[in-house]
């Protein structure tokens, strides 16, 4: 399950929360329990972070579907 990060507006605190990715915009409640928040951006999509570099994601990846050659049985 994908991680993703938010940030309090209220007391300014970041935290992640893991949840399926049909939820991630879904609101999130800080720590505290204050419920005005934003969600950042992926750790994954973001340089300068602590987590390090991240491996080269392959092609046609995404798990959305929708159009791709390996789908129709072109790639093999
Ligand atoms: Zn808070």
């Amino acid at each position: 399950m994908p991680r993703y990060e938010y940030r309090c507006r209220s007391c300014g605190d970041t935290f992640e929360l893991s949840r399926p990715m049909a939820e991630s915009s879904a609101p999130a409640v800080c720590p505290e329990g204050h419920e005005d928040t934003v969600k950042l951006l992926s750790t994954v999509a973001v340089g300068g972070t602590a987590s390090g570099p991240a491996p080269a994601a392959p092609a046609g990846g995404g798990g959305g579907g929708g159009g791709g050659c390996c789908g129709g049985g072109c790639c093999g």
